[in-house]
């Protein structure tokens, strides 16, 4: 693996990065943390693992809610070895996405779709079986290698405006542009954007998915806030940016993934899709909730508060008895919630089933990653499941650890002790 230099890899915008307005306010500030996902193996515990700020600003000209830190892509992405199919229930879902898709826009065979961050190939893949060409880019190496390696030409680039003018020479136009859990992790969104507007047929589209502001407050996935997430979209200053780009955003549905997510349609101005409903309605929702005033920011960190006080006092009153705790999840929501939480001292070690992980050690702090065997040799008194958005499948696989006597603590949405 290419050792990653961490210095100067952090740039401070001063603007929006929607609509370039100044008028920045911060909103919620979380706990300086390290990158989230730089979970490290024994060879670097030497190398020195920064704290970045970790905080949200509110535009007060078109209601966008950012990271204006921004930490350079480098740093995080040509490296980066999380894999789609690694991520519990993702594949299936990206295999419902395309049929949705494919009948949604009447794709017909033949079409061109290309995925930006396409990672290991699993969407292409769906695409590829209905007898479409794909290309697939994303700056990952080795997994763009492996991808283009099982099928799926994969080139190993961070999409620009350029890069889209050698696709459009050597592909042709594209019928289907998508990104899926990208757009929210750049920070160019101009110079992106302009890509799929130069790469797109007359009557092409852009579908993208991306976690949605109002569902990460109202479900309190606040742990899904760290640094390679820049952007909390929602549909208001969406609609706003496109139309400035010389697009039009379409459609907007509500889909589940990530704690609650938003599958935003776009088009080229005066494109032949007409605009759905659903786009005014999700703004109607925005308004309704109030999500883009600091008012809202200062209710969501109240509650955040609330948790975290909850929990952190269990833990203290645990370990104070002399109880043993064990983390579940060695993910990059893990770096925030311990972070944030101010519980990085609490576990002796976290497991995690991505084999993968196993043997790393996390982010900053340096908690071993063990596999989840080790719960059953060690006979932890409690599991804290640090991925509590999959509480429920994590606790079922678990059972012989509960059967041994072992307890779990779930911090979120509300702290539960099962
Ligand atoms: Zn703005």
């Amino acid at each position: 693996m290419k050792e990653i230099v961490m210095q100067d890899t952090i740039v401070r915008r001063k603007t929006c990065r929607l609509c370039d307005g100044k008028d920045l306010k911060a909103v919620l500030e979380l706990a300086p943390s390290p990158l989230a996902d730089s979970y490290i193996p024994q060879s670097r515990l030497s190398e020195p693992q920064e704290l970045y700020p970790m905080d949200l600003y509110l535009c007060g000209t078109c209601g966008f809610s950012q990271m204006l830190d921004v930490v350079q892509p480098q740093a995080i992405y040509f490296d980066y070895i999380y894999e789609t199919k690694s991520s519990l229930g993702l594949v299936e879902h990206f295999g419902r996405y395309c049929d949705e898709v494919v009948k949604r826009i009447g794709l017909k065979p033949g079409s061109l779709v290309v995925d930006l961050g396409s990672n290991d190939g699993s969407l292409l893949s769906f695409f590829k079986k209905k007898g479409m060409k794909v290309l697939g880019i994303d700056p990952a190496r080795e997994i763009a290698r492996k991808a283009t390696e099982s099928g799926v030409e994969t080139w190993a680039e961070l999409f620009g405006s350029k890069l889209a003018e050698k696709i459009k020479r050597e592909k042709g136009a594209a019928a289907l542009i998508t990104a899926n859990n990208l757009y929210a992790n750049v920070d160019d969104l101009f110079d992106i954007t302009d890509g799929i507007k130069k790469l797109l047929a007359p009557d092409g589209v852009f579908v993208f998915e991306t976690f949605y502001l109002a569902d990460l407050m109202e479900n309190m996935v606040f742990d899904f806030i760290y640094h390679e997430h820049i952007s909390y979209f929602s549909a208001k200053p969406l609609k706003a940016f496109f139309a400035g780009r010389g697009m039009e955003l379409v459609d907007a549905q509500r889909v589940p993934t990530k704690g609650g997510s938003v599958r935003y349609t776009a088009q080229l101005a005066g494109g032949p899709r007409k605009a759905s409903p659903a786009v005014a309605e999700l703004i109607a929702h925005e308004e309704r909730l109030g999500i883009q005033t600091a008012e809202s920011f200062k209710k969501f960190n109240a509650r955040i508060d609330a948790a975290k006080n909850k929990l952190v006092s269990l833990l203290r009153e645990l370990r104070a008895k002399g109880k043993t705790l064990a983390g579940f999840g060695a993910s990059p929501t893990t770096t925030t919630l311990i972070y944030h939480y101010g519980i990085t001292d609490m576990f002796d070690y976290i497991v995690d089933d991505n084999a993968q992980r196993h043997n790393l050690f996390s982010p900053g702090k340096h908690i071993p990653v063990l596999p989840p065997e080790t719960l059953y040799e060690r006979k932890p008194d409690y599991v804290v499941i640090l991925a509590w958005r999959y509480a429920e499948p994590i606790m079922a696989k678990l059972g012989r650890y509960k059967a041994q006597g072992g307890r779990f603590i779930v911090p979120l949405p509300e702290v539960k002790v099962i």
